[in-house]
């Protein structure tokens, strides 16, 4: 059962006396109802613009976003909807209020979504003691810190959980179990989890499908294992070249090649193309239409 769907949507950030970006340009995604999907993509693609709208956090300035059978615009949010989608930031030394006990901001969403238990159950649920609902945030490691960030999401009972790069900023031995964490709880209460961040790996270890961003555009989507072991789009498979992984003489990959263009004037037809070794004469110059892979290599024909 479909939870989220993404139709189509354009969001634009508008700055007075500078061009209009705009950071998702024309982007479908859903979300099932129990499924992880892992979005990818390098720093700067409109994975966070994505997530902020799907909250309510931005206004959509085309297409459409349905949650759980109602539409997602920031005037239209209801309580409810609110409360059903919860998101677990980046940052938890400022997603938390460094003033107030972990268990107090627990409680706040306890009290919006109306869930079960207390804040040291959450706090077990997130694998960590039941006495540190009494410790404020600098009294926790980052990792303390991010569970405590999830056990205050799921304490609104969200049907769909949010994660915008929720292991960038943690230590490599916290980033699988945090990542882990928030599959097995999500998948546990029945809930979707959209999960955003620039690592491959460990979305492989958690997702079931994967869909990957480039510059506003969705280029790829598929189940986790066919898109891991056959990508199509030529930009995920510089993505899965470049993870850093030593080789049997301790040489890492080389890094993707090229910059991200600047989103505020995207380059003409498919975005990739300055960076693409398979570039072609058309690619420059018409968008391929979305297929397997939004790629002309996949065309049919070439026009
Ligand atoms: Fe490369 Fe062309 Fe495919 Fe874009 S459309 S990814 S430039 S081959």
């Amino acid at each position: 059962m479909t939870l989220l769907s993404i139709d189509d949507l354009v969001v634009e950030h508008r700055t007075p006396g500078r061009p209009t970006v705009r950071a998702v340009a024309g982007v479908g995604l859903t979300v099932a109802k129990g499924e992880v999907v892992g979005l990818v993509g390098e720093s700067g693609c409109g994975k966070s613009t994505l997530a902020r709208a799907v909250c309510g956090l931005h206004p959509a300035a085309g297409g459409s976003i349905t949650f759980d059978g109602r539409a997602v615009t920031p005037l239209g949010l209801r309580r409810r909807t609110l409360t059903g989608i919860q998101m677990v930031f980046q940052d938890p030394y400022s997603s938390l209020n460094p003033r107030r006990r972990a268990g107090d901001q627990i409680a706040d969403g306890l009290r919006a979504g109306g869930g079960p238990g207390t804040p040291a159950d959450l706090l077990e649920r997130v694998g960590l003691p039941r006495d540190f609902a009494a410790r404020h945030p600098h009294e926790l490691s980052g990792g303390q810190r991010q569970r405590v960030a999830i056990a205050r999401a799921l304490a609104a009972s969200p049907r769909l959980l949010i994660g915008d790069e929720p292991i960038s900023s943690l230590d490599a031995s916290a980033q699988s179990q945090v990542a882990t964490l928030m599959r097995d709880l999500a998948v546990d209460s029945g809930a979707g989890l959209l999960f955003i961040s620039h690592d491959l790996s460990v979305v492989r270890l958690i997702a079931d499908r994967i869909a990957v961003m480039y510059l506003g555009k969705m280029v790829e989507v598929g189940a986790t294992e066919t898109v891991w072991n056959d990508p199509q789009h030529p930009y995920t498979q510089a993505l899965l070249s470049a993870i850093p992984h030593p080789d049997a003489l301790g040489n890492l990959p080389a890094e993707l090649p090229g910059d991200v263009p600047d989103p505020a004037d995207p380059p003409s037809g498919c975005r990739f193309h300055a960076r693409c070794p398979h570039a072609m004469d058309v690619c420059g110059v018409r968008e391929p239409d979305f297929g397997p892979a939004a790629c002309w290599l996949h065309a049919p024909a070439l026009p």
